[in-house]
């Protein structure tokens, strides 16, 4: 067992508070689904998608001021997903969330400059000023992205990058049932913030001072790996890619699944509660297996179901077109 000195540090270091004031009335996006990233190198490189809320960080005030706990690493995370990724956060909350987000990671955690994405360049448009920056670290999508109808999925396709080259990390498996092979489930991060919470007053330093790694909760947050752990299987991923680009990432990430995951073809079945959507869908083995499991099965039922959902896609592509 670690002890409490090292559990200290271990979260001294990666559990920081935030806390932000924007008073943006009615945020709207002010762009549309995004072009890729450029990089230095000009090269592509693979899409990572990661849900915001219980998979990076732990919010425990979101009105008008967004406070949230980063989850353990999630800076050692994100420095290493930008290098191999083009990174896109998405989350099912407000627009206007996720920019507090952005900016609470790029400009506190990150050190990286402020860009288009930030509460504050977002609070500008909102007032019909001109952003200061078009400057983009990451992309951010908003529930005004998703498929609203279908529980506030995250579909993929929606984000113009190739299916076979993105993949998904969210704690809640209701973007998976459409695309299955890109999914990755990680275990939600709690953290008990009611100390923090109970000190409204506290300077932002002081309010980390209040974060007490004796309590048992806070020693459960400062052991939570599942960041962390999950590098080795990107590294592979981006790996295969960068040694051939025509590799497919998805079909890469074959590799990290039990045998049973060929049952996530079925999108109709995947949909529905069950083995399938509550303990199949997302799941990746701890280490690479030798083999892939075998290429998705072409299920009649499919074509249809995508049928709609590709409309229903459409709609909400040209009613963002329409705003420019
Ligand atoms: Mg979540």
């Amino acid at each position: 067992m670690r002890s409490s000195r090292t559990l200290l540090k271990a979260a001294k270091l990666d559990v920081i508070t935030n806390r932000l004031s924007y008073d943006v009335g009615k945020g709207v996006w002010p762009l549309p689904l995004p072009p890729p990233l450029p990089t230095a190198s000009k090269g592509k490189k693979p899409t990572l998608l990661l849900d915001i809320d219980e998979t990076l960080i732990r919010t425990f005030t979101a009105d008008s001021t967004v406070e949230f706990v980063v989850r353990p690493f999630l800076k050692q995370f994100l420095t290493f997903a930008m290098k191999e990724f083009e990174v896109i956060f998405w989350t099912a909350g407000r627009d206007i969330y996720g920019a507090c987000v952005v900016d609470g990671i790029e400009r506190h955690l990150l050190g990286l400059p402020t860009s288009i994405y930030n509460a504050s360049e977002i609070q500008k448009v909102v007032k019909g000023v001109t952003p200061t920056t078009d400057h983009v670290n990451f992309y951010c999508l908003s529930r005004y992205q998703t498929l609203t109808e279908r529980n506030y999925m995250k579909y993929i396709p929606m984000t113009g990058r190739p299916l076979k080259n993105s993949i998904m990390i969210d704690d809640n498996v209701r973007s998976f049932p459409l695309t299955p092979r890109n999914g990755i489930k990680i275990k939600p991060f709690r953290f008990d913030c009611s100390e923090v919470r109970r000190k409204p007053g506290f300077s932002e330093e002081e309010r980390i001072n209040v974060i007490d790694v004796s309590e048992p909760n806070t020693v459960e947050a400062a052991n939570d790996t599942e960041l962390l752990d999950l590098i080795p299987l990107l590294t592979d991923l981006a790996e295969a890619y960068r040694a051939k680009p025509s590799t497919s990432v998805m079909r890469q990430l074959d590799y990290w699944r039990e045998s049973n995951y060929v049952e996530t073809d079925d999108f109709t079945k995947c949909l529905e509660g069950g083995s399938i959507y509550d303990s199949i869908l997302g799941t990746v083995t701890k280490t690479k297996n030798d083999k892939p499991i075998p290429t998705p099965v072409a299920i009649p039922d499919n074509k249809e179901l995508m049928k709609s959902v590709e409309e229903q896609a459409a709609a909400l592509q040209s009613r963002f077109k329409s705003k420019l």
